[in-house]
């Protein structure tokens, strides 16, 4: 019998294995994809690239590995982490124990054999002691319930299922649905090729310029020479990542400095923008200062006023969705070539077979780019039928919102644990930075468990309800859930509001995690 199965074969997947295998512990991988890589694996959309830098966005769990990889660029492009993915599998051999091209479709708990059997689309049932959720917080891609969806006969795609062929949009009219993280990616990118792109947008985001580049050599050996410091300070960092962090407040400086403030960092570009000042994500008047800042950024870039007007983020806090971080994005819609859309005002009322229909008005394509996004954090775990003690499952369990105790386990599932589940800090971090520290302490609890003779771990209910409770109550401290987001799981239609990242920090989150095992798994019980 197998110590675990662990389902999924991204960065996640990949590191749980090494770990286990490390331990002298069997596992198996299922992988739907056909190889490693996850996010990295399925989004190949033109422009598809990392916004955590390079030297950040990277395992630390190796240092020969961190020393001999070499990125290219600040930000990676994905073509370049999927290499790097394909090389950690062949460096650290994890392909022989992954099973490529096979769904897990069902994880159930077998009371008494005291084991998990898990199922899949190509008809396996395997006993494992632990079943790992390492499915990802944003792969289940998502295309709205359109009226007429499927009766589209041009070409369509999902960025999130890209194919893995070049696309040529060369003389093309591309309809491009949603203005999100990939679509901003992607956008800049399609124009320059297409005859003409129709821009779809519900909800404009705000979005920093990238200013990519090669990554600068001299940087690159300041950082190797001192790697195991850079990592140890990201670790204990808010968001996975050390970033210039202000200890004031955007309304006790004066006027001028802050925009200065907020200048240096437009020009630096990337992710570090909200850490300007410490209440811009929980004082709507300090967060204004910001929006107002970004909202005279789009203007002077864009020279309709009507498109400038439209593309301006105006009902909700800069930062409370995620943070874009993109190349040339406001400057395309200067192409004649390109036409936004706005369809928060007349939604689009149907895909037809030859184009977009909004307020009346067919626009005609030959290409549709769905940039429509995920259902994220729970999507990948409840595709799964997943059934815990009693047969319990945890679809029904989620009912009212995903319920973990530290994101990583769930009261009534024992023996289950999910990698940068809700409820931990995951898609608010450099996401590689949470992934180890999930995978450490899962690693390092497998190995007390064994060492104490224990044969289960199970979150108990008590100690989930206070960390659900905990999670909320410092959402709510902030100004998130003000958002319509996918944080909030407000692009699925029907599925509960509920803030489900930990907004704690991560250098908190892991003190927590820590503190819970150094306790001998507080909050958990534990079974011979
Ligand atoms: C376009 C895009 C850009 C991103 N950019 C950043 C960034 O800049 N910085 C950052 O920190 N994070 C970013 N992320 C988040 C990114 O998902 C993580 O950084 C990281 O790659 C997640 O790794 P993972 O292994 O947890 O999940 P994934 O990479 O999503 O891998 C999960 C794997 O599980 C497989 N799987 C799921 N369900 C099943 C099943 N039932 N059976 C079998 N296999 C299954 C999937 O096929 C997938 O390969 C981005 C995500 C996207 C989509």
């Amino acid at each position: 019998m197998l110590d675990a199965v662990i389902v999924g074969a991204g960065f996640a997947g990949m590191y749980m294995l090494h770990r286990l295998r490390g331990l002298g512990l069997t596992a198996r991988v299922f992988e739907a994809g056909t190889g490693v890589g996850g996010t990295w694996y399925w989004n190949r959309y033109p422009g598809a690239r990392c916004d955590v830098e390079s030297m950040d966005y990277s395992y630390s769990f190796s240092e020969e590995l961190q020393q001999e990889w070499r990125w290219t660029e600040r930000y990676s492009a994905q073509p370049e982490i999927l290499r790097y993915a394909n090389h950690v599998a062949d460096r650290f051999d994890l392909r022989r124990d992954i099973q490529f091209g096979t769904r897990v479709t069902a994880a159930i708990w077998d009371e008494r054999a005291g084991t998990w059997t898990v199922g899949t689309d190509r008809g396996d049932s395997v006993p494992a002691r632990f079943c790992i959720m390492a499915t990802g917080c944003l792969s289940d891609a998502q295309v709205p319930a359109f009226p007429g969806r499927d009766s589209f006969a041009g070409r369509s795609f999902h960025t999130g299922r890209w194919p893995h062929e070049p696309v040529d949009f060369t003389g093309r009219r591309v309809a491009v649905i949603g203005t999100g993280s990939s679509a901003i990616q992607s956008i800049p990118l399609i124009a320059r090729q297409a005859a003409h792109v129709f821009v779809f947008q519900r909800t404009p985001n705000y979005s920093m310029p990238a200013h990519n580049a090669p990554l600068d050599p001299e940087y690159e050996r300041s950082v190797k020479g001192r790697y195991a410091e850079f990592r140890r300070q990201a670790r204990e960092s808010r968001v996975g990542f050390v970033t210039e962090r202000s200890g004031d407040s955007a309304m006790t400086v004066p006027d001028e400095a802050r925009e200065r403030e907020y200048e240096t960092r437009w020009n630096r570009g990337g992710l570090g923008f909200s850490a300007a000042y410490t209440d811009l994500l929980t004082s709507r008047e300090a967060n204004d200062t910001a929006a107002r800042f970004f909202r005279e950024k789009i203007r002077a870039i864009v020279r309709d006023p009507a498109v400038a007007d439209l593309l301006c983020p105006k009902d909700y806090p800069l930062g409370t969705k995620r943070l874009c971080v993109d190349t040339d994005y406001y400057a395309t819609f200067n192409r004649d070539s390109v036409t936004l859309i706005d369809v928060r005002k007349d939604p689009i009322e149907a895909i037809t077979p030859t184009g977009v229909r909004v307020a009346g008005v067919e626009y005609a394509v030959d290409d549709i780019v769905f940039a429509t996004g995920f259902d994220a954090m729970t999507g990948a775990l409840l595709d799964i039928d997943i059934r815990g003690r009693a047969d319990r499952r945890l679809a029904v369990e989620w009912t009212g919102g995903p319920r973990t105790y530290l994101g990583l386990a769930i009261a009534g599932f024992p023996n289950l644990f999910a990698i940068t589940g809700p409820g931990s800090p995951s898609v608010l971090s450099n996401m590689i930075v949470s992934i180890e520290q999930h995978v450490d302490w899962i690693a390092d609890c497998m190995a007390y468990l064994r060492a104490h003779r224990l044969a289960t771990i199970e979150a108990t209910s008590a100690a989930q309800e206070a960390w659900v409770q905990h999670v909320n109550e410092v959402g709510h401290t902030t100004l998130y859930p003000l958002a319509p987001s996918w944080y909030m799981g407000a692009n699925i239609p029907g599925k509960p509001r509920v803030f489900m990242p930990y907004i704690g920090g991560v250098g908190l989150y892991r003190q927590k995690c820590d503190e819970v095992a150094a306790k001998g798994y507080e909050g958990f019980a534990l079974g011979a």
